[in-house]
């Protein structure tokens, strides 16, 4: 089957809106700061962003404050007219959303829930918050399964009634970009993706 270019769609979907002179709302799910540097600056001016911190998978208490402090940072930094909604922390729906799946590597069924679930939140936060489209930050890494994310977007957006961003954040050579911003703003730069899973992988090489 042909493979879906999804950097491309989101190229079009730029230009239609540049040539209708629109400017949707946009809910942003965001994993961390240096994920976030390009996608909000490749999106501002296009969309009105609302930035939604909800990642109930990051592992302990600690790291997702200091990330979230850090995305909190990076926008006043690049003094953005961003909002931002902040999920207090609470990681027992990822835990059961885990369960059984503790050992498996990364990109298999647990991060494909962990994925689903915090998409799915973003989408519902904005279908009842009357927000014209939802995406997230996680197509731009390279250890993220780009393809999973916008089809569960897409599957979302049709259950959900809103419309989900399609997107390849890499594209551009956002990745890049996000790696020099990193270095610009000296954001803080994990070396797990963010559950207690990830981090003993790490850990253990
Ligand atoms: S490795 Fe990352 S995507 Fe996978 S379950 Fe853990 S936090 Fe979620």
């Amino acid at each position: 089957m042909q493979k879906i270019n999804y950097g491309r769609m989101l190229d079009e979907k730029l230009e239609e809106l540049e040539k209708n002179d629109e400017k949707p709302s946009l809910l942003l799910h965001a994993c961390c700061a240096p994920c976030s540097s390009h996608t909000l600056l490749f999106l501002y001016g296009k969309f009105d962003i609302t930035v939604y911190f909800c990642n109930p998978n990051i592992a302990p208490e600690s790291e997702y404050e200091y990330r979230k402090s850090e995305l909190k940072r990076l926008i006043a930094e690049l003094n953005l007219d961003v909002k931002i909604i902040n999920e207090d922390y609470d990681p027992s729906p990822f835990y059961e959303l885990a369960a059984g799946l503790e050992n498996l590597p990364e990109r298999g069924e647990r991060c494909r829930r962990c994925i689903e679930y915090r998409l799915r939140k973003t989408g519902i936060l904005a279908a009842e918050s009357g927000f014209d489209y939802f995406t997230t930050t996680l197509t731009i890494s390279p250890h993220k399964d780009h393809e999973f994310i916008n089809s569960c977007g897409g599957k979302l957006a049709d259950e959900l009634g809103v419309k989900y961003l399609f997107s390849d954040f890499k594209k551009h050579d956002g990745y890049k970009h996000s790696i020099e911003l990193s270095r610009t703003y000296n954001l803080y730069r994990q070396n797990y993706c963010g559950c207690i899973y990830s981090r003993r992988l790490s850990e253990n090489g």
